[in-house]
C-alpha cells in the first residue's frame, strides 16, 4: 500500500476543491483497505473511501484522517448462453467499463456511457441516465465490512436500490470492492428519452452498444462541462419529485413544465425551474456558476468549498421561496457523508 501525507483533496475531486488529507492510502486490494484502516486506528483518526471524487464536495479544512483512495483494478468475464457476467474492480473507471462491455457487444449499460467516476462508486447512488439504471443489470456487490473485517457479498435485492440511492449511501459501514453485472448478448436500443429519441429520428446509428455509447457521450459533452476547463461534480442537485398538488400549482403558472410519473408523485426537471422559473441559467456569484448549457450543473473556477456550499444553499433557498420545493443535493460532503 502506498501512503502519502498532507495530500490536497483538490487534486482528488472533480470540483477541484478541498484541503489536505492527513493520509491518503492507495488501495489496490482488500489487504490495502485493511492496512489503511489499521493506520487510522493506530493514530486514533477516522478513515473514508474515495473513488474519483466526482460527486463530492471536500472541505477546505481538509481531512484529519486516512483517505482510502479506491484503486482496485481488474475485470473477470464469465460467458453463458445468452448473457455474460462481468465483474469489475471498484477502482475501474466507470466509462472504461462501459466501453469494455461495448467492445464485447454486450447490452445493458450503454446508456450510462460518459458518467464520471468509478465502478465502486456507481452502486452507492445507483447511477442512472436516459432511462437506464445501474440496478437493472447489477447482480451483486462485493464489499469490505469495516466492522467485522470480512468481505461480504450483497445480491441486488439486498442493496436497497432507489432513485440515486442504496444501502451503501445510507450506511458507510461497507466499502465496495468489486461489482458484478449481467449483460446481454442481444438487445435493442432504449431511446425513450428525448435526447436519444431525437438522435434516432435524425438517423444517428444506434444499432449497437458501441454506437449508443458514442452517441450518449456526444450528447453529454454538449450538456456537461469539460472537466479540464471547470471544476464540477455534474448535476449538483437531484431532480425533485413533487406532490400532484404542487405540480398542479406549477403547471397553472408554467403550462409547458415537463413532468414524468415517479414513485411518490411527479418528477420535474430542476433545470426547468432554475432556468424558466428563476432565470438562473448561467447565474454567477464570484467563482461559482450554474452552467449555461445545463443549469442543474454547478461549475467553479478556483473556488473554495465554502463558496460552493454558500452558493448551493442560496440556490436551494431561491427554489424554495419561488416554488415551495425543498431540493436535495446529489453531491455529498466529504468526508461527512451528510446530505443537504
Ligand atoms: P434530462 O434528460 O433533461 O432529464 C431531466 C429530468 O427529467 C430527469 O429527472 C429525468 O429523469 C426526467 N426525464 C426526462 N425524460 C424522461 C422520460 N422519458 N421518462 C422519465 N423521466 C424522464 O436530464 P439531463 O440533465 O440532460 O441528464 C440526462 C440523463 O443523465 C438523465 O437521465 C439524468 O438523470 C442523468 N444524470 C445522472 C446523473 C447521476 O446518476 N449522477 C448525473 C447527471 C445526469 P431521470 O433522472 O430518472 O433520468
Amino acid at each position: 500500500m502506498i501512503v502519502e501525507t498532507s495530500v490536497p483533496l483538490a487534486r482528488y475531486t472533480t470540483l477541484k476543491v478541498g484541503g489536505p488529507a492527513q493520509y491518503l492510502a492507495t488501495c489496490e486490494n482488500v489487504e490495502d483497505i485493511r492496512a489503511g484502516i489499521a493506520l487510522a486506528q493506530e493514530h486514533g483518526i477516522p478513515f473514508a473511501p474515495l473513488g474519483e471524487g466526482s460527486n463530492v464536495l471536500a472541505n477546505d479544512a481538509g481531512y484529519t484522517g486516512v483517505v482510502l483512495s479506491m484503486r482496485i483494478p481488474g475485470l473477470e468475464v464469465i460467458e453463458e448462453d445468452e448473457i455474460v457476467l462481468l465483474t469489475a474492480g471498484a477502482g475501474v473507471n466507470w466509462d472504461a467499463f462501459v466501453q469494455e462491455a461495448a467492445d464485447r457487444g454486450l447490452w445493458g449499460v450503454e446508456n450510462l456511457a460518459g458518467i464520471p467516476g468509478t465502478v465502486g462508486a456507481a452502486p452507492v447512488q445507483n447511477i442512472g441516465a436516459y432511462g437506464m439504471e445501474l440496478k437493472d443489470t447489477l447482480v451483486s456487490v462485493e464489499a469490505y465490512d469495516t466492522v467485522t473485517g470480512e468481505v461480504v457479498t450483497f445480491p441486488n435485492e439486498e442493496c436497497a436500490f432507489g432513485y440515486r440511492d442504496s444501502r451503501f449511501k445510507r450506511d458507510p459501514r461497507h466499502i465496495i470492492t468489486r461489482v458484478t453485472f449481467r449483460l446481454r448478448k442481444q438487445g435493442a436500443p432504449s431511446v425513450a428519452y428525448a435526447d436519444l429519441a431525437r438522435l434516432a429520428e435524425s438517423g444517428t446509428d444506434l444499432s449497437s452498444p458501441e454506437a449508443i455509447g458514442a452517441a450518449v457521450r456526444q450528447v453529454r459533452s454538449r450538456k456537461f462541462p469539460d472537466l479540464s476547463e471547470w471544476g464540477t461534480a455534474g448535476s449538483f442537485f437531484k431532480n425533485p419529485v413533487v406532490s400532484q398538488e404542487v405540480y398542479g400549482r406549477l403547471l397553472e403558472q408554467y403550462p409547458d413544465l415537463p413532468s414524468y410519473p415517479a414513485a411518490g408523485g411527479v418528477k420535474i426537471p430542476l433545470a426547468f425551474v432554475l432556468d424558466r422559473v428563476l432565470g438562473l441559467r448561467g447565474h454567477t456569484e464570484g467563482n461559482v456558476s450554474l452552467f449555461v448549457e445545463q443549469p442543474l450543473v454547478l461549475v467553479a473556477r478556483k473556488a473554495s468549498a465554502k463558496e460552493i456550499d454558500a452558493f448551493a444553499t442560496g440556490i436551494a433557498s431561491r427554489v424554495y421561496d419561488a416554488t415551495g420545493i425543498r431540493i436535495e443535493r446529489e453531491v455529498r460532503d466529504f468526508p461527512l457523508m451528510t446530505e443537504k
